[in-house]
């Protein structure tokens, strides 16, 4: 065995476990079926305007976790960047996620906190235990606001209607009877100064890294070169789909530089209308106001919703899948060489800075609790 691990996905899960593995004296290779580093984190700056663009979708990195913080300050320094959100409804523009800008611009008034939260009230249907998106959010917010900003996107971004979509995917969303229009409440937040890629390069320097191959082409020829393995790719297809097909969610973008200084004015604006067949658009210039940007021109991304199995990027969790999921989670428990973490293997919508703490906390479960 030529490495203590193969890690396979050079995403956030694996350069992070890759990283402390290193730097705790350990051999590993790093295998990813594309042809970069960084997985869905990867940046480039877009020919000649230089505007570091977040190939697959706009990241922004938030959390409140100090260690996990720390951790990723060792690899890039990051700029003030508050992230806020935009919804296009009808001919109007509105903040996200709803705070009381939201609910004043949409019913036309002029309501303080202490009014919002009777008018809410007086909104909210009472389900006594919300079985799913659509329920949740109606008992949160009520009808009109949910037709208006939650209906129409969830049905674009997820494919299907909110009813068979857990209720847990909009507790994501804070409800705020506040005009704080911030999209995060996490103590840390900010984008990297240079973009997500030169994080992953600087974490495994010094690794071996072999990019546009596929472990389960070919998975007893790679598990021969190391002791233990870390997969981090879809945990489906690791098993072959012996129990089935999850669902995943995908994306597909569109990206045209425009000769205008600003487009939009924001880094992202959703629209929240099926009329119109993209979920959002993203500017992302506006992500690094610290940058002297040329004005001459700006690069958009429109995101359009859509499903292919070859690029996932969201668990969908529908009732069935989360009892595939728990028969993988058990075929995962034999694998006794095997380590799998992130999104894809654990099937669970993590953001990045869960990501990472996960991955640091399985490192130290490896050596049993001494790693630094
Ligand atoms: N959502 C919505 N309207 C919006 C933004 C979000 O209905 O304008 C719902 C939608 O169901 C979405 C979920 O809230 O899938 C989580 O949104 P978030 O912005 O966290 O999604 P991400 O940025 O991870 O794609």
């Amino acid at each position: 065995m030529q490495y203590d691990y193969l890690i396979v996905g050079a995403g956030m899960f694996g350069s992070v476990f890759a990283q402390q593995m290193r730097e705790n004296g350990r051999s590993v290779l790093v295998i990813d079926r594309r042809r970069h580093i960084g997985g869905n984190c990867y940046s480039y700056p877009y020919e000649d305007t230089g505007i570091l663009v977040h190939a697959y979708g706009t990241h922004i990195f938030h959390t409140s976790d100090q260690r996990v913080w720390d951790y990723i300050n060792r690899f890039t320094g990051f700029n003030r960047y508050q992230h806020r959100v935009l919804t296009t409804h009808g001919e109007r523009v509105f903040s996200m996620p709803i705070n009381l800008g939201t609910i004043n611009a949409y019913f036309g008034l002029s309501l303080r906190p202490a009014d919002a939260d009777a008018f809410l009230a007086s909104k909210r249907e009472t389900i006594a235990e919300p079985q799913n998106l659509e329920e949740k959010a109606i008992s949160l917010i009520g009808r009109e606001l949910y037709g208006a900003f939650i209906r129409g996107y969830t049905r674009k971004q997820w494919g299907c209607d909110p009813t068979e979509l857990p209720a847990g995917i909009i507790t994501r969303l804070p409800i705020r009877t506040s005009f704080h229009d911030s999209y995060f409440d996490d103590v840390y937040q900010g984008i990297p100064l240079e973009g997500y890629t030169p994080i992953f390069e600087r974490m495994l320097a010094g690794v071996p890294v072999e990019l546009g191959v596929d472990f389960l082409a070919d998975r007893e020829a790679w598990r021969r070169k190391a002791r233990r393995v870390v997969y981090t790719g879809p945990i489906d297809r690791y098993f072959d789909h012996c129990h089935g097909r999850l669902n995943w969610r995908s994306v597909r973008f569109e990206t045209d530089r425009l000769a205008e200084s600003d487009h939009q004015g924001t880094s992202v604006m959703n629209f929240a209308d099926e009329s119109v067949p993209y979920t959002r658009i993203h500017e992302p210039k506006h992500l690094h106001l610290e940058k002297p940007w040329n004005p001459s021109g700006t690069v958009i991304i429109r995101e359009y919703s859509c499903v292919d199995n070859d690029a996932p990027y969201y668990p969908v969790n529908f009732v069935p899948d989360r009892e595939m999921y728990t028969k993988y989670a058990l075929l995962e428990q034999k694998e006794s060489h095997t380590v799998f973490g992130g999104r894809l293997a654990k099937y669970k919508y993590f953001d990045m800075h869960q990501v990472i703490g996960a991955a640091l906390a399985m490192a130290k479960k490896e050596f049993g609790g001494d790693a630094h």
